[in-house]
């Protein structure tokens, strides 16, 4: 069968650290299986993401030595596929209108589908999709079984004021461009299982999953553009962040030099590459 992958950042920031050990995670699982890779940048959410941010990380991907086999796919230019997806679920009864605020969800689940003939359209409100028979464990390319704790029993799917929610933005698209293995951060596996339920009711082939070791800013908190995580590249130069960031995957470095520049090191790392020295525990940011 074959492979593709892909590197799906959110421009809410320029890359992080966290976020070149997805990219050259991805990169190099997908290269490996002599896979396509492709970029999409996950821009739904108006209130974090910028335009600005979108152009610096396709720069900054660039100047690692990344390439992409498709030109980057921006979810904010593909809008209408997933208002059809929304009317899709809500047709099959799998998606339904909710009036619910955040904070009183937040207190009591959601039950707004037994009351769908009461809602008043003419005023906010949000589509949620019900997840019926969710398995909270799933098996990980590279962590084997792995047990979530997400106990909802629903899920947003496009908010009151009319953004298009990640999950299921994120599941359309890699059906759509043909996705065979998601490889991320450890911070969406509680999520996954969710994911997997929209995959089934839109009838497509699962995927598989590998995610990859959190980058800890400190023994108990991931980097993250909301604890102002360092844009990578102020950090050091790109060669060196690179081949830091093997280190960081477990991979061998004893035969990659600095002086091959990134397209080099991309290269060797493709060749040497080995997914089993990959361990998940989390591991701290050797950049603090
Ligand atoms: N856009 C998400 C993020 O930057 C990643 C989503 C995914 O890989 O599924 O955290």
């Amino acid at each position: 069968m074959s492979y593709t992958g892909r590197f799906a950042p959110s421009p809410s920031g320029r890359l992080h650290y966290g976020s070149l050990i997805c990219a050259l995670g991805s990169y190099l699982v997908a290269k490996h299986f002599h896979g396509r890779i492709l970029l999409r940048i996950e821009d739904l959410d108006f209130y974090r993401c910028k335009k600005e941010y979108t152009t610096q990380i396709i720069e900054e991907l660039n100047s690692l030595g990344f390439e992409y086999d498709e030109p980057p796919y921006i979810q904010s230019e593909h809008t209408e596929v997933y208002e059809k997806a929304i009317k899709a679920l809500l047709e099959k009864n799998k998606a339904f209108y909710c009036d619910c605020t955040r904070a009183k969800i937040k207190e009591t689940p959601c039950t707004c589908y037994q009351r769908q003939q009461e809602l008043d359209l003419s005023k906010p409100h949000s589509v949620r999709y019900r997840l019926d028979g969710i398995e909270n464990i799933f098996d990980d390319f590279l962590q084997g079984k792995v047990k979530t704790t997400f106990n909802e029993n629903t899920l947003v799917l496009k908010r009151a004021d009319g953004m298009i929610a990640y999950n299921l933005a994120c599941v359309v698209d890699d059906i759509r461009q043909g996705v065979t293995q998601v490889v991320r951060g450890s911070d969406l596996t509680d999520i996954t299982p969710a994911q997997m339920c929209l995959y089934k009711d839109f009838k497509a082939k699962d995927v598989s999953y590998l995610h990859l070791p959190l980058v800890l800013e400190d023994e108990k908190h991931k980097l993250s553009k909301q604890n102002l995580a360092k844009p990578v590249l102020d950090l050091d130069t790109k060669e060196n962040l690179l081949i830091s960031a093997l280190e960081f995957l477990g991979q061998d470095i004893s035969r990659i030099y600095v002086n091959s520049g990134c397209k080099g090191i991309l290269n060797k790392a493709i060749e040497s590459f080995d997914i089993k020295r990959i361990n998940s525990l989390p591991k701290l940011c050797p950049y603090l």
